[in-house]
């Protein structure tokens, strides 16, 4: 379900798994259509997806985007028997509700930024009071990433605190490196998938506005072993069995949003779903049969899942269309996707379509140019030669993805 370069991502591991006898997807993208019949399915319309799944006798739906994971699309689904990998309404709080995460985590010891639940601005400007600057209001409901302020002046905190309508969550700014870490879980096992860490801004060197990501890169170094077994411990365990106890279990995949702070790893967020453009970077390292993994974790054997992660890098670019990520360009046409692919990289697509047999831009992030490599510099240098293939005139990308990593392999 889904049409992004997520689901691209998806759609190209789930089209290589020996397991699979046919795969769909609603409502795909022209990338997509290489590896899937496209159904112009409403995956907004949980019974037009529950009836589809019974008349195609579907084993397994695999959701990409959060908010039909909020709208309990996965619920319809296994209520109706059919597995589907992603939570239920309940635990995709997790993602929707930061004020549900937020009290989880109290309830559970689990480490974050401290924090007030407020409504409305009155609560909203004391709270700002009481926590002084920097500070950080977040908006409670799904925000597509704009619901967040992170405040470092007073008058910008203030100017925050007076916006907030409804439900906010005001918290103490954290201070470090941030990562992700994806794991899979069937609501009892869970098992690390991989880490990552995106490019938020729009411009080279992290600055300018923020976007749905202009970039990612595989693994996050920075989350070490060690880190990443303080993460499962103390915060992405203790989240799964709180979701079971709580007759709730978290079934899919569990992207957690830290920061690595002296202390030790803090959560930052939750999402209840794959990242994009992470999942670009993490499906070309997974050694395995996707649609057996996320089968088996749909149905509760995710323990006897088979599958490792390479220890190769992988590297992806956004090459966006002039104007994102405010008004795209929408129309260019797009060529050399082939070329691009003749020198090792795969081509994700994203808001692209098809204008009479002609590939054109058709959104605000267009393509999701990848390549693995021995390291990130190696898997970085391969997904630039391979835009430089693509002819694609309104686009632009960033030519500093992985700049981080980069700069820690030369040290
Ligand atoms: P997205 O899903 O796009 O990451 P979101 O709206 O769900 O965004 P968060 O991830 O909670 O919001 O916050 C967005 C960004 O704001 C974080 O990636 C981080 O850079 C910054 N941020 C959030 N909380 C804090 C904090 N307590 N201290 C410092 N920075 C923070």
């Amino acid at each position: 379900m889904g049409g992004g370069g997520r689901e691209h991502a998806l759609a190209w591991k789930l089209a290589q798994s020996p397991s699979l006898t046919k795969l769909y997807a609603a409502p795909g993208n022209p990338g997509i259509a290489h590896h899937a019949e496209l159904v112009p399915l409403n995956i907004a319309d949980k019974g037009a997806v529950v009836a589809f799944c019974g008349r195609f006798a579907i084993d397994l739906v695999v959701i990409g985007p959060e908010q039909p994971l909020v709208d309990g699309l996965a619920d319809a689904l296994r209520n109706a028997g059919v597995a589907a990998f992603g939570p239920g309404a309940t635990a995709a709080q997790l993602e929707g509700s930061k004020g549900f995460t937020k009290d989880l985590c109290a309830a559970h010891n689990i480490p974050t930024a401290g924090f007030e639940r407020v409504t409305g601005a009155e609560a909203a400007l004391a709270a700002v009071d009481r926590f002084g600057v920097p500070v950080v209001i977040k908006a409670d409901g799904l925000a597509a990433g704009k619901g967040v302020v992170v405040a470092m002046t007073l008058a910008e905190a203030e100017a925050a605190a007076r916006d907030v309508s409804g439900d906010a969550v005001v918290e103490e700014f954290l201070t470090g490196e941030e990562a992700s870490l994806f794991v899979l879980t069937d609501g009892t096992t869970s098992r690390v998938l991989g880490s990552a860490q995106d490019h938020k801004r729009v411009d080279e060197g992290d600055t300018g506005p923020n976007t749905g990501g202009m970039g990612a890169y595989s693994p996050a170094t920075v989350l070490t072993p060690e880190l990443e077994a303080q993460a499962m411990r103390m915060i992405v365990e203790p989240t799964v069995r709180a979701m079971a106890e709580a007759g709730t279990p978290f079934i899919g995949v569990l992207y957690a949003g830290l920061m690595l702070t002296a202390t030790g790893p803090q959560l930052i967020e939750y999402n209840a779903r794959f990242g994009d453009p992470e999942t670009q970077v993490l499906m070309p390292l997974i050694e395995g049969d996707l649609a057996a993994i996320l089968y088996a974790c749909s149905t509760g054997r995710l323990a006897e899942a088979e599958f490792a992660i390479s220890n190769q890098a992988a590297l992806t670019v956004v090459v966006a269309a002039e104007g994102y990520p405010g008004e795209p360009r929408k129309g260019g046409s797009i060529t050399g996707i082939d070329g691009a692919e003749a020198v090792g990289a795969i081509v994700f697509q994203a808001g692209t379509r098809l204008r009479d047999g002609q590939l054109v831009a058709n959104g605000g992030r267009v393509l999701a140019v990848t390549a693995t490599g021995h390291d990130v510099a190696e898997a970085s240098a391969r997904a630039y030669a391979a835009v430089d293939k693509i002819d694609f005139a309104d686009g632009f990308c960033r030519s500093d993805i992985g700049w981080r990593e980069i700069e820690r392999l030369n040290r």
